[in-house]
């Protein structure tokens, strides 16, 4: 070993044993903050399909490829920092030895091939990935970011330390094949031996190089090391154990459908037993998150694709998704200090820790520790309100997380503490909790006018009790009975499934609201109280049945998505699907047959909880097929990226009043499209595009109907008077 190798190999090895103390440290306090969150033990079952889902998410890379140019460059770059790492681990024999190299595969040409075109297509991808973020930087005049409020030079810093290690090991490599101890052959290395072929023969720069590179690498260790909050470095460890352990390890997005239950230390809460002073409501601390919660936020990459998709953010709301998390994650590693001394505050407000416990703390984690977590700037808050209840909880940040983050479930939670023990929420929201309570649908209409929607048809509607023998129960859904655009889509699916044949029969004042409302709003109790005398109604009206007999067909997307994924957390399981599914099957099998197609061009909107949350985006897609003529014309956003209506999260029944209305964004891209009849396929879809187009007034030229109606004026044409909502659809010919 000469004097260089010497220097080389001492400065080598301290570095990196400084850098890995300091790792190893900051891996023991982020271990720390997450294990202060509350238990989840619905984490840990079903290894083999989390394992699975986790290495298929990871090396398909399924939801980063979906933006397809970052999403291949980011894949090289994943598998070039594996690459890299051996790559890190050769230079540590090259600072001993100018020839020194990997034992057993450093000699092997497939090996030296392998690597050099890894690191060659890491290369472009990493100039590539630098060259987003700075055409989407904030900074730039004109367009949106999603980067903004993102912290950038962590970027920059994580990209930069990416492109330099690459460089350094094509200069290692030139130094060993200026100075002839390079092992592969041209074919196996071209770009090394081109950099070989102008340096200089000069053996020391092996060495040399290779320091540089173990510098830099471990210079990347230490500056992670010492910000353990800075998830764009920190997500290459901690995507593997958040997507591992995702909520819905099976489900194509995790966090989607049903909402988590309200859990106090890890268990369901019962509102028939819990006690306020006992059992944690929601969450009003951030150490009352669960873990995963806190791993959560840790894993967050600061990508911003969920900020960019987001409807509230994108509508100008205070809210974006990232923000959010970012603002939860800081916080909690901040409290942290605090916390692990024994801080903390019990459910009745009382401290938990000694005085002599806080003694030393730090001033700034006790600072920390006093701001409230839902409050205004005034007060010091981490989540403002505003930002709170601007959620529609659309999903669409969930969908695009590429590290399986799951925001609609953290938001609805922190809502939960504010409605139940806070009653705090925007009041115009209270008339429909009081109606849900007391006369249980949103809209506070007597429960004897919900067969009024029947009234006129000329067939009979069956109720349960009346017929047994029926296949499918109709759920109407309150907009269903109540709201006077969704009873023609009610009276419409009605009439396809009596001309089809189908039996069915509605609980009619038997049904009351699903609970969804409630349970976007936060108020767990209510949800519970309709959602359990609903699972008692339907369970009674299948009684003797198996589940694949328990059969119900509903026309409102909030209900087949409580219906059908959530009321399984109460004892209700049935088989629910949405109308369009049904009318698709009808027509596929030929029991419903469109006979003159609908004209004028026709464009489909996804509603949030059917699309998305429960990606049923081909049938009423297939429906519209048969049903106009011509083809149907997307919108920009469509199916997962569809663009929220607004309404959803309960929003329906609160005031919007910051930005631009989420519903007139949506009408302004249907009307873009130059389409006539916008379908949709949700009763809340329909009244805020209907609201949208009146309030462009273009109510002449633009009809919001749903697939049902559109189908029924295709199928049935002469049945277009009559209050089903097809009377004004352009028919062809
Ligand atoms: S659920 Fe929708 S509205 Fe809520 S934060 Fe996510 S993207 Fe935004
Ligand atoms: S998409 Fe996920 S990782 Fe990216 S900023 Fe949003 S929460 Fe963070």
């Amino acid at each position: 070993m000469g004097s260089v190798q010497i220097v080389t190999t001492i400065l080598a090895f301290a570095i990196t044993a400084v850098a890995v103390w300091l790792a190893v440290r900051a891996v023991m306090k982020m271990v720390a903050v997450i294990r202060l969150g509350q238990p989840d033990p619905t984490r840990f079952g079903d290894k083999g399909t989390r394992t699975k889902t986790m290495l298929a998410e990871t090396a398909g890379h399924t939801r980063m490829l979906r933006w397809s140019v970052v999403g291949a460059a980011h894949w090289f770059v994943m598998v070039g920092f594996i690459v890299l790492s051996l790559l890190v681990l050769e230079a540590y024999f090259e600072v001993v030895s100018p020839t020194g190299g990997l034992p057993l595969v450093g000699n092997w040409a497939i090996y030296g091939l392998v690597t050099e075109w890894l690191a060659i297509l890491g290369l472009v991808s990493i100039l590539v990935l630098i060259a987003i973020r700075l055409r989407n930087r904030p900074t730039r005049p004109g367009g949106k970011s999603r980067f903004t409020g993102s912290t950038m030079w962590q970027g920059y810093f994580v990209e930069g330390i990416i492109l330099a290690v690459l460089i350094m090991g094509f200069v290692i490599r030139g130094f060993k094949v200026a100075t002839d101890h390079f092992e592969y052959p041209v074919w196996a290395a071209p770009l090394s031996h081109a950099v070989g072929g102008v340096l200089p023969n000069w053996e020391a720069g092996v060495s040399i190089a290779a320091l540089v590179k173990i510098a830099i690498s471990m210079t990347w260790l230490i500056v992670i090391a010492l910000n353990v909050t800075m998830g764009v470095a920190w997500h290459r460890f901690l995507a593997f154990f958040n997507i591992f352990f995702k909520r819905d390890p099976g489900a194509n997005v995790s966090g989607l459908g049903a909402l988590r239950p309200m859990t106090s230390q890890g268990k369901p809460l019962d509102f028939e037993e819990a006690d306020p002073e006992k059992d944690q409501f929601g969450v009003a601390q951030v150490e009352q998150f669960t873990w995963k919660g806190l791993l959560d936020f840790s894993t967050c990459t600061e990508c911003g694709r969920c900020q960019s998709q987001c409807p509230a953010w994108n509508t100008g709301k205070p809210l974006s998704p990232k923000l959010l998390v970012l603002s939860l994650r800081d916080h909690a590693y901040a409290k942290a200090p605090y916390l692990l001394a024994g801080g903390g505050k019990d459910l009745t407000g009382e401290e938990k820790a000694t005085a002599a416990q806080l003694a030393h703390m730090d001033v700034l984690a006790l600072a920390e520790a006093e701001k409230p977590l839902i409050g205004t700037a005034e007060e010091g808050g981490i989540i403002d309100p505003d930002v709170l209840w601007s959620c529609t909880t659309c999903g669409a940040c969930v969908e695009q997380c590429p590290v399986d983050i799951e925001h609609v479930d953290h938001i609805v939670d922190m809502r939960r503490y504010q409605v139940l023990i806070e009653s705090s929420f925007p009041s115009e929201a209270g008339v429909m909790l009081r109606n849900l309570e007391n006369k249980g649908n949103p809209w506070g209409a007597p429960q004897n006018t919900r067969e009024d929607w029947t009234k006129g048809l000329d067939f009979e509607v069956p109720r349960v009790g009346e017929v047994d023998d029926f296949e499918y129960l109709f759920w109407v859904g309150c907009a269903g009975a109540f709201e006077d655009r969704a009873k023609k889509t009610t009276r419409a699916v009605a009439t396809l499934l009596n001309e089809a044949g189908v039996k069915f029969a509605i609980l009619g004042e038997g049904e009351t609201c699903s609970g969804d409302p409630a349970r976007r709003i936060g108020n767990e109790f209510v949800f519970q109280m309709l959602a359990q005398q609903n699972v008692e109604t339907l369970n009674e009206a299948f009684e003797g049945r198996e589940k694949s007999k328990r059969k119900i067909v509903a026309t409102c997307p909030h209900c087949f998505n409580t219906l059908g994924n959530e009321y399984g957390q109460l004892g209700g399981e049935f088989e629910v699907v949405h109308h369009t599914q049904l009318l698709a099957h009808l027509v596929s099998t030929g029991k419903l047959t469109p006979v003159q197609p609908v004209d004028g061009g026709v464009t489909y909107h996804d509603p949030c909880y059917l699309g998305r949350h429960n990606r049923v985006f081909a049938p009423p897609r297939e429906v519209l097929g048969t049903a106009i003529s011509g083809e149907l014309t997307e919108m920009p956003r469509n199916s997962e990226r569809s663009f929220c209506c607004g309404a959803g999260g309960a929003r329906m029944w609160m005031e919007e009043k910051i930005g631009k209305r989420i519903n007139v964004d949506r009408v302004e891209e249907a009307m873009s499209t130059g389409a006539k009849t916008v379908a949709v396929g949700c009763p809340f879809c329909s009244t805020m595009l209907n609201d949208g187009v009146n309030g462009k007034g273009a109510g002449e030229q633009v009809e919001v109907v749903d697939v049902a109606s559109v189908l029924l004026r295709s199928v049935k044409p002469e049945q277009a008077p009559g209050g089903t909502d097809t009377e004004r659809l352009p028919v062809a010919g």
